[in-house]
């Protein structure tokens, strides 16, 4: 115990207790919702002339937005709309919204539970029947009476995991209401959702759409100076790390999430080595910080068998350079019997390389063997054999 509380005081002695780097944090957090928010105004101009009816309490149109991650949608989804509920409180009407991250809230009766309980229904987590959730949630709009925005976001989970027919309800529930009106906002980070949405759904979800744009570089830098005015004490980020973060996320396509994630992190790691400033080389290592973070995911998630022949394969190919799948295969074998596995088939594990080859994982390349057919060549990034050795050294 008093070892611990040594340690504890080590670290504030070094540190001291309030950062000498970050005035404030939170800023930089993805869910914190900045007073202005550059670079979109016209997409704040074109939600707010679709929602602004809301305010008399008429029902705009359902609006479903679309674009890469990092594109503004869900921020300015939220500012838009605070401000107009905001609006039409002050002039006595009833508007409220409901917000739900269907990738977060991962059942369609945990989003129908979410959506009610933004009316004041107090609604179990579990024991009703979604029908039953949707009738309180119909009547409890009917005893209050207003608008209700219902925003949907990362849609695309909501309508893969379990077909359209809660949301396709929710899309019609204006026919079982008489004093009160629901008007829904979609939002995906998908495209290839919507061009495969449902007709049906894509015409009464998309009564309008919007298209977010990208960032480019110059425009990310605008976003992070500003944030970065408010997150950090004055002198600590300089103009170079702030265009050099930039320049990364516009690298990629863009995302201002990642280009915040950077700053952040490149913050934190100056802070954890005590320095005065953070500078190029903090941003370099956040940089792979966060590489490895998202590696580090991706693997904890992946299935037995796979995680094993992953490891087999980043065993072989740190050796010398690359290996092949019929090495892996044989090598899989023995493991997995070691294990006590029963092992796959030699297709089985081809698919699996062929899979870890899409998640970036590996990098497969197929190789004539001439008569004796194909093989692949298997090389893995050094980043990913560093994050292997360390996760799957129980495997
Ligand atoms: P999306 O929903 O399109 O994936 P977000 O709205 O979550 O993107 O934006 C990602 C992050 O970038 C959030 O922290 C958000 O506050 C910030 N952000 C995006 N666009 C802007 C902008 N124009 N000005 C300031 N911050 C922004
Ligand atoms: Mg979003």
């Amino acid at each position: 115990m008093s070892g611990e509380l040594d340690i504890i005081d080590e670290i504030i002695r070094k540190r001291g207790l309030a950062s000498r780097i970050f005035a404030n944090r939170e800023v930089l957090h993805p869910d914190y919702v900045p007073d202005t928010l550059p670079h979109r105004e016209e997409e704040i101009r074109k939600l707010a002339n679709i929602l602004i009816v809301s305010a008399q309490g008429e029902r705009p149109s359902n609006v479903l937005l679309y674009g890469l991650t990092g594109t503004g949608k869900t921020v300015v989804t939220k500012y838009v709309v605070k401000r107009i509920v905001e609006k039409a409180s002050s002039i006595g009407r009833n508007l409220g919204y409901a917000y739900v991250n269907t990738r977060k809230i991962d059942t369609p009766y945990k989003v129908m539970a979410s959506i009610a309980s933004s009316v004041g229904l107090r609604v179990p987590y579990t024991g009703l029947a979604i029908s039953e959730v949707y009738r309180k949630y119909v009547n409890a709009l009917e005893s209050w009476g207003g608008l209700h925005i219902v925003i949907l976001d990362e849609i695309d989970h909501f309508v893969k995991r379990k077909g359209d027919d809660i949301l396709y309800k929710l899309l019609r529930i204006n026919e079982d209401l008489v004093k009160s009106k629901v008007a829904i906002i979609g939002i995906t980070n998908n495209l290839y959702f919507v061009e495969h949405l449902d007709p049906r759904v894509r015409s009464s979800l998309g009564e309008e759409e919007m298209y977010f744009p990208p960032y480019n570089a110059e425009q990310l830098y605008t976003i992070l100076k500003q944030r970065a005015e408010k997150a950090f004490h004055p002198g600590v980020v300089d103009d170079a790390v702030i265009s050099y973060c930039a320049a990364l996320a516009a690298r990629e396509h863009g995302d201002a999430r990642r280009a915040l994630d950077l700053l952040r992190v490149a913050g934190e790691i100056a802070e954890r080595e005590s320095a005065q400033v953070v500078s190029v080389e903090h941003v370099k290592k956040a940089l792979v910080e966060i590489e490895e973070g998202r590696i580090h995911q991706s693997i904890i998630s992946l299935p037995l068998q796979q995680k094993l022949v992953l490891k087999v394969a980043v065993e072989l190919a740190s050796k010398k350079g690359y290996t092949t799948t019929g090495e892996v295969y044989s090598s899989y074998v023995e493991e997995a019997r070691k294990r006590g596995l029963e092992p796959l088939s030699m297709r089985s594990v081809s698919q699996i390389l062929s899979q870890l080859d899409m998640m970036g994982l590996i990098l497969a390349e197929v190789k004539s063997l001439g008569k004796h057919g194909l093989t692949k060549i298997i090389r893995v990034k050094d980043d990913v054999i560093n994050v292997v050795k360390k996760v799957l050294a129980d495997v």
